[in-house]
């Protein structure tokens, strides 16, 4: 089947769908026909055409009856993505306990509350559908990356990849595959309110762009095309694997030009 419609028949959940990277998901899945729900604490920005469910993935509640209306909606679901998050920047000595704990409630939590309450809708969707249902987790290369005043992001995406695994392994013998994309610095929303704080916004800009070896920052649109492919019935091998989609930050070793 080409990728043109091959979620026709599938139904979507995206957290965080209402902005940046979560809506690019959101669009290019309805885009391939899925029908989609949006999970978000600020719901006003959920692509056209989408679900949109108001809540925070903080509070355990308000995620169970989200995921639960998604399912009742649609009649099943089939392919969650949890893309939820916040940035946090600073080194270990800049940030009090009660922001590690806000961070990693919302990052590593969020994503926890959101499978938790999922999983039981997959597993019934699983029958119908082999090779099709799937968790997708945005994560990040701050996972991996050692990027420095990241060291509370970085432990929260360290947390959503070693999930990402745990849950893969959980869960392949029920038809769930669990997978997760690390995207580098991506151009969405937040990245711009972060340039917004930098002294020189534009410097700030070239900088990050320069860190990645394309010398670029990442699409939105590009890291959807990832996760859609880790969702979709073509990746029915793909089960606890971290795409990097990053413009060679991981992989390459560039000697300075
Ligand atoms: P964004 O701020 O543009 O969008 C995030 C969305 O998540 C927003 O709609 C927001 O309302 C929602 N959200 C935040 N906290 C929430 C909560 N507690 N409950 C419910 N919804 C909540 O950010 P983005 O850049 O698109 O980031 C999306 C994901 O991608 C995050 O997990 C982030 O860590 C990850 N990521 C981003 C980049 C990047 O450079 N932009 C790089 C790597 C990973």
């Amino acid at each position: 089947m080409s990728s043109a419609r091959d979620f026709e028949g599938l139904n979507a959940l995206v957290t965080g769908g209402a902005s940046g990277i979560g809506a690019a998901i959101a669009t290019l899945l309805l885009a391939r026909g899925a029908q989609v729900a949006v999970l978000d604490r600020d719901t006003g920005g959920a692509p056209e055409g989408t679900l949109a469910l108001k809540a925070d993935v903080t509070d355990d509640a308000a995620v169970k009856a989200a995921v639960d209306a998604a399912a009742a909606e649609f009649g099943a679901l089939h392919t969650v993505v949890s893309n939820a998050g916040i940035g946090a920047v600073g080194t270990v000595t800049d940030n009090p306990d009660d922001e590690w704990h806000r961070v990693l409630d919302i990052n590593v939590l969020g994503m926890v509350r959101t499978a938790r309450h999922a999983v039981p809708h997959l597993r019934r969707a699983a029958a119908d559908r082999p090779g099709s249902v799937s968790i997708t987790q945005t994560c990040s290369i701050a996972a991996t990356a050692g990027l420095p005043q990241r060291a509370l992001y970085s432990a929260s995406k360290g947390a959503v990849l070693s999930l990402t695994l745990a849950m893969a392994a959980d869960h392949v013998r029920e038809g769930i595959r669990v997978n997760c994309v690390n995207p580098g610095t991506a151009d969405t929303p937040w990245v711009g309110r972060l340039l917004d704080q930098a002294p020189d916004p534009e410097a700030e800009r070239a900088a990050l762009a320069a860190r990645q070896p394309s010398g670029r920052l990442v699409g939105a649109d590009e890291v959807a095309a990832a996760v859609a492919y880790l969702a979709s019935p073509a990746a029915a091998a793909v089960t606890g694997t971290a795409l990097a989609v990053d413009g060679g930050m991981q992989g390459l070793r560039l000697r300075p030009a």
